[in-house]
């Protein structure tokens, strides 16, 4: 890997240029879009832009896009590169080197970009910073992702916030508003045109096309966010607060893989919403925009998050790297429905209800005894939306181990969950078709059904659907003696 300040040795130092002439480099990463695009914005105010994508797999190491991220990543970059007329650039490789390339062959004299907050980007994008002003190659970051930035938002003693409540309060203080949305930018690209064959030569498609079922239900790029998000504000924001729990209610906005690839921008999200009303649908809705910002803070304070408890106690707990339920998990064959259809959901769409991920998370890791981080790479390879930030705080908080997490013993019963949230089994019954005939009376516990129950809905336990794998009670019981353990040593 480069060293610090490779880019400074390689490009001349440049000559200034009439304004007029001034072309820079915009350098998309998580801001697939135009509008409310602070850093396109200043790229298209000092002149010419050569809108710029570079794959980066050198730096970020395990925590280059999962296979399903690669899908969305490549449709994503096609939605991009037409609403720029065809100019996007796309590249595979260290930015170190392709940038100081770009720089030579078009004159440029700035770069700008949106910050990114996790720590191999916030390392490399320092070193190439500092390595480009040295060469006096003007260097320009924004905050294109987040409301509030992580060092805004701190407590009194200037430490980070590690609970959430007095945290967003301090945020929505009436001075500190996160800022209105920008408009599209007066843009002039440079470059040649690029076409789907450029993108398709970063190789994000998988060679076997399972990703034509993945996206089926999803329209992607900037144009597709702000159509999901208007409807969403239109149509479902009412009742957000209590369908939001509600896997089938299509209750939520499902802008998350939009959020994270930046095809929409939060402050986007943040004003329409408020805009649309001021009640508690309103209010939840903004919170969890939040929590979004919450889990930024986290990983940019406290970089180990992805693969370190935040409570060190639970460095000793007990947990399994491996586990002989670890695929019935994975392929939604626990013999609990509504661990299944959230698996299959998962294998299915790339998402899953933020309800049933916990319901999922919180079977594994307590009553699987699997630890969290194993879990989180499932998520990370399966998600379309996989966030560093918020998968990590989020498998943290399930573990209870997170900055501000649920206790630990606080464990989830998959059937009462099931049987709370999704009463008439709607959710279930879609993703788990082989139980579609059982009563809502043990769509939950199919194991409880008499056998001309089952008989009559065509289900063969252990035959065309699994017996449960573990006992609740008993596994309940082991995760508490496991959480026990941890304080006695
Ligand atoms: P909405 O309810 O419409 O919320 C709007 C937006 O707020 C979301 O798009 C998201 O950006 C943000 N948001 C909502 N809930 C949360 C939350 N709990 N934490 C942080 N931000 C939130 N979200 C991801 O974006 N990427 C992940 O990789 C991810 N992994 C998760 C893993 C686990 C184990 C759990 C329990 C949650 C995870 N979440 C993750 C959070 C949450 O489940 C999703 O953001 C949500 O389900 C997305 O659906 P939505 O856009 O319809 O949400």
């Amino acid at each position: 890997m480069p060293c610090v300040g490779s880019v400074h040795r390689k490009i001349r130092k440049r000559s200034k240029q009439p304004i007029a002439e001034q072309q820079a480099i915009h350098w998309f990463r998580q801001d697939l879009r135009l509008a409310d695009n602070p850093a396109l914005s200043a790229a298209a105010d000092w002149g010419q832009v050569l809108p710029v994508y570079i794959l980066d797999e050198v730096n970020a190491g395990p925590w280059a896009p999962g296979a399903a991220s690669r899908c969305w990543l490549h449709h994503s970059l096609l939605a991009l590169n037409t609403s720029l007329g065809g100019h996007l650039q796309v590249f595979a490789g260290d930015p170190r080197t392709i940038l100081i390339e770009l720089i030579e062959t078009h004159q440029i004299s700035a770069v700008f970009w949106n910050r990114c907050y996790e720590p191999w980007h916030t390392e490399r994008d320092a070193d190439i910073k500092q390595s480009l002003q040295q060469a006096d190659v003007h260097a320009e970051s924004h905050n294109g992702s987040l409301l509030w930035e992580p060092w805004q938002a701190l407590k009194a003693d200037g430490t980070p916030y590690r609970v959430f409540t007095p945290y967003f309060k301090n945020c929505r203080a009436a001075s500190n508003q996160p800022r209105e949305p920008l408009g599209l930018p007066d843009l002039k690209c440079l470059g040649q045109r690029t076409d789907e064959t450029d993108i398709a030569a970063l190789a994000l498609l998988p060679e076997v096309r399972w990703d034509q079922g993945l996206l089926a239900d999803w329209s992607v790029g900037e144009e597709a966010a702000n159509t999901v998000l208007a409807k969403f504000l239109r149509e479902r924001i009412k009742g957000y607060a209590s369908a939001r729990d509600i896997p089938a209610a299509e209750g939520v906005s499902r802008l998350s893989p939009h959020l994270h690839f930046g095809e929409i921008s939060p402050n986007t999200a943040w004003h329409a919403a408020l805009r649309a009303g001021d009640n508690s649908d309103v209010d939840r809705f903004v919170t969890q925009l939040g929590w979004r910002d919450f889990s930024h803070l986290q990983l940019y304070h406290f970089p180990e998050l992805p693969d370190q408890c935040l409570q060190d106690k639970f460095e000793k707990f007990p947990w399994w790297s491996e586990s002989e339920h670890l695929e019935h998990w994975q392929q939604g064959q626990t013999g609990y429905p509504i661990v299944d259809a959230g698996m299959r959901e998962l294998w299915q769409t790339g998402y899953m209800h933020n309800r049933v991920r916990m319901i999922v998370a919180s079977f594994l890791v307590k009553n699987l005894l699997v630890d969290w981080r194993v879990g989180a790479r499932w998520f990370w390879d399966c998600l379309v939306d996989a966030d560093l930030a918020n998968n990590s705080a989020s498998w943290q908080w399930v573990a209870g181990c997170g900055a501000d997490a649920a206790p630990y013993f606080r464990i989830f019963n998959p059937v009462t969950q099931g049987e709370k949230f999704d009463a008439d089994g709607a959710y279930t019954r879609q993703y788990v078709p082989e139980l579609s005939q059982l009563p809502d009376k043990y769509l939950h516990r199919p194991y409880d059904a008499p056998d001309d129950v089952l008989q009559a809905a065509n289900v063969k336990l252990g035959v065309n659907y699994p017996r449960p794998i573990v006992d609740l009670k008993t596994t309940r019981q082991r995760a508490l003696d496991a959480l026990a353990s941890t304080k006695t040593d």
